[in-house]
């Protein structure tokens, strides 16, 4: 018999329509009357045409929404939204727009619309993160959990292939620690192991033909479900990992993901016997870490974390802040383990 606990978040999502007359169709049930639209440089003209469908309510675009959330582009967009009298915002972009929209709710006590342009899936969770210096500071606050979700695949259609698998992998990456998870519960089983099946289904149809508006659907709906169960339960060794190196060394966020999950995998699931099962189900693989090493590399994925330009002398320095507090893993986090996980996702060894 298993115990569990579950508690559901207030989470509004409207899948597949035009984003544009989805947005205000949120906006109106907001009753918003000033509306700020976020997002990062790239997708600064998504943000506009956004912004310009508003019409009379789209009061300006802020688009320095930077990855890992610098504390100066919340300082910024927040006086943005504050001289421009906004009473709600639309993040767009990735989850470094997604992220700086939920800090500015943070600050401001403001409702957020997300449109998510990635399949990171910061969307789905009432988690923020800043960054101070080279320190990531995270928190749970149930102001920043978006008040509407608005997925369009469309949106996603132009996403370089690159992107596409490692940010699929970075949901997967949710999936796969959500169900070893100390408050897994059924309706996380169900979302994590569906949303895993759905990334991975899309990210191969993707392979075949990026514009693929089926797979991109596909992808889309599994990134909802992978970070749904984020937002559910708690994570453990792996997004630790990958919350410090990308905080303190800069790495970019989806590749790194993309490279240390089989590592982080291949300890846990020795120790996880039920995700074990429902991962090699999934993959059809009985070694489940080697299969998702196998298909993020036949996608393109990056091997290794020198090729994402970590320096190896910063190692010790990653295992220091791993290992400095206690947290929720399936196994006992030691510093050896965890720098021979560093090593080999620095070297890029098989699984
Ligand atoms: P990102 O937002 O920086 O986007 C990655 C790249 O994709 C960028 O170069 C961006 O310009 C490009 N891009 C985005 N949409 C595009 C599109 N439609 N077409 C072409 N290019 C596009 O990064 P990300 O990987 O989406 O998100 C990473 C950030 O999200 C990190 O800061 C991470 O900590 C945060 N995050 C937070 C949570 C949470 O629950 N708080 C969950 C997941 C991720």
């Amino acid at each position: 018999m298993r115990e569990f606990t579950y508690s559901s978040l207030p989470m509004r999502v409207r899948f597949g329509q035009e984003a544009k007359t989805a947005v205000i169709h949120e906006l109106q049930r907001l009753g918003a009357e000033r509306v700020v639209v976020l997002s990062a440089k790239r997708q600064a003209a998504l943000a506009s045409g956004i912004n310009a469908a508003l019409d009379a309510i789209g009061v300006g675009v802020f688009e320095g929404a930077e990855m890992h959330v610098p504390a100066a582009s919340v300082q910024r967009a927040t006086r943005f939204v504050r001289e421009r009298g906004a009473d709600a915002c639309v993040a767009v972009g990735g989850g470094s727009a997604i992220g700086l929209g939920k800090a500015v709710a943070l600050e401001l006590d403001l409702p957020i619309v997300a449109v998510p342009t990635t399949y990171a899936g910061s969307e789905m969770t009432p988690i923020w993160g800043i960054t101070v210096g080279d320190r990531k500071r995270t928190g749970r606050d149930a102001r920043v959990l978006p008040r509407a979700v608005v997925y369009d695949p469309r949106l996603v259609a132009a996403l370089p292939r690159a992107i596409s698998v490692t940010s699929g992998f970075n949901a997967i990456a949710h999936a796969v620690e959500a169900l070893y998870a100390p408050d897994l519960s059924p309706i996380v089983q169900v979302m994590a192991s569906e949303g895993m099946r759905a990334m991975l289904a899309g990210l191969a149809g993707v392979a075949e033909a990026e514009g693929d508006l089926e797979a991109r659907s596909e992808s889309l709906r599994g990134a909802w479900l992978c970070g749904a169960s984020l937002g559910a339960t708690t994570m453990s060794l792996h997004h630790k990992l990958c919350h410090a190196l990308g905080g303190t060394l800069n790495l970019p966020h989806a590749e790194t993901h993309t490279v240390v999950l089989p590592y982080v995998a291949a300890f846990n699931l020795e120790a996880a016997p039920g995700a074990r099962a429902t991962l090699a189900e999934i993959l059809g693989d009985q070694n489940p870490a080697a299969r998702l090493q196998e298909l993020a590399r036949g996608w393109g994925a990056p091997h290794s974390l020198r090729e994402l330009g970590m320096d190896d002398s910063a190692i010790p320095r990653i295992v220091a802040d791993v290992t400095a507090q206690p947290y929720a893993n399936p196994r006992a986090v030691t510093s050896e383990s965890v720098r021979r996980i560093l090593d080999h996702a620095y070297r890029g060894v098989d699984c």
